[in-house]
């Protein structure tokens, strides 16, 4: 089979790439699962300019608090005047952004994986098993979109993700959460290099974790969690796991190859988040692949690098190096300088200017109000002020 564009994987980036061309060009959506959104492995919080306004019935809830819970017990309580993020129902969500592309015209193939992806001068070929068997699809253009152990990636010879966070959540009804806030909880041995979550969902509250560089499984850890006063007598009605990768490369492109989503280790090092941050980058896709099929001229498809670094990447490398700095410090020390936002300065800040979508790029202003956050890594500290 032959068709100018081929997207692997219908996740939010894929759907996003391929409702994008499909109006105006041959877009084959290729999915490996027999239905896109399904199995969840997110906790749905996403901010607003997220979430396309055709899909907003995928909202069920929406957060403007959070409070984050230190190892030593220490509560950092945090509002904003307005909702920060949406919780979504993230099969919706998918099946809502997956139905808009073949609606423009996208083909889909479900239940279709790709097994195997090469390049050569003029397309990309790939093979494609699905219940008829082997097959190969070739296409001008390839959008890897296929999620955090992509294949696509792998046919590109780029590295793997920097950090590869493990998650694990818990969908519990008879949990008594805030409907507008969020709970975080931070610490070794709650949730090691990351952090824990309860997100109120309407009937449900999603309380999950990921952990990194861990002693143990990510389902010990959700065991404890779970074990806590507020959830002792919830009932489980589902679960869930996956991983995220983290640390933006060089490059998310190879030849004909684009990358977007956690195909392209897009995910946001310091929440997790990777709907937001995968559709941006396949919205980009959108726009270097159509001016690519225009003209012919490869040097369209260069343009994608400079476009999503430019849109988010600074913020992913600079997240990334606050994430290397959080990783390090002990209980002790993630306590202490969580009581450093306590002080009203720094609170009216983070409460009225913090963005989910850019966290670090609030970093230079907390450091000029709040120097002592220094002692934790100097060099880094240094290096944001400069
Ligand atoms: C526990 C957990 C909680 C999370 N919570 C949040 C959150 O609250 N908010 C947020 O923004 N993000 C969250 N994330 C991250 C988020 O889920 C991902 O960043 C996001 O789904 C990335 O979108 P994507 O389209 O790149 O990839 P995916 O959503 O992973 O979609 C990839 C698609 O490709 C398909 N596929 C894979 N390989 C192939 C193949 N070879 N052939 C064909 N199809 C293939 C898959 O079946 C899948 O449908 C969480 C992740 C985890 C693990």
């Amino acid at each position: 089979m032959k068709t100018e564009v081929l997207v692997i994987g219908a996740g939010p980036a894929g759907s996003t790439a391929a409702m994008g061309l499909a109006r105006d060009h041959d877009v084959v959506l290729l999915e490996e699962h027999p239905r896109p959104g399904s199995p969840i492995q997110c906790a749905g919080l996403v901010t607003p300019r997220g979430v396309p306004a055709f899909a907003s019935d995928s909202v069920i809830n929406r957060v403007r608090r959070a409070r984050i819970h230190s190892p030593l017990g220490y509560t950092l309580a945090l509002e904003a005047k307005g909702t920060r993020a949406f919780v979504v129902d993230r099969a919706r969500f998918d099946m809502m952004l997956f139905e808009r592309a073949v609606d423009q015209g996208a083909s889909a193939m479900s239940g279709a994986k790709a097994v195997s992806v090469g390049q050569g001068d003029d397309g990309v070929a790939v093979s494609v098993e699905s219940g008829d068997g082997l097959a190969e699809v070739s296409c001008a253009v390839a959008i890897g979109c296929d999620g955090y152990r992509s294949a696509t990636r792998k046919a590109t010879g780029l590295p793997p993700a920097k950090h590869m966070l493990t998650g694990i959540q818990a969908d519990l009804v008879g949990v008594e959460l805030d409907p507008e806030s969020v709970e975080l909880y931070l610490g070794s041995k709650v949730a090691p290099g990351f952090f824990a979550w309860a997100i109120p969902a309407g009937e449900t509250a999603r309380v999950g974790l990921c952990t990194w560089d861990a002693e143990h499984a990510p389902a010990v850890y959700l065991k404890k969690l779970l074990a806590r006063p507020e959830f002792a007598k919830a009932k489980r009605v589902s679960s869930s796991s996956g991983m995220i990768p983290l640390g933006p490369g060089r490059t998310a492109r190879s030849g004909r190859i684009l990358l977007a989503g956690d195909a392209a280790c897009h995910a946001k090092p310091l929440s997790g988040g990777g709907v937001y941050t995968g559709i941006r980058g396949a919205e980009f896709c959108v726009e270097c692949a159509r001016s690519f099929l225009g003209t012919g001229e490869e040097a369209a498809l260069e343009r994608y690098d400079p476009l999503w670094k430019e849109a988010f990447g600074k913020e992913l490398t600079n997240a990334f190096r606050l994430r290397k700095v959080y990783v390090s410090l002990s209980d002790k020390k993630m306590d202490k300088a969580l009581r450093v936002f306590s002080e009203p300065s720094l609170l009216a800040l983070v409460q009225d200017k913090a963005d989910i979508d850019y966290p670090a790029s609030l970093t230079t202003q907390v450091l000029k109000l709040a120097p002592k956050l220094a002692q934790f890594s100097p060099e880094l500290i240094e290096s944001f002020l400069k």
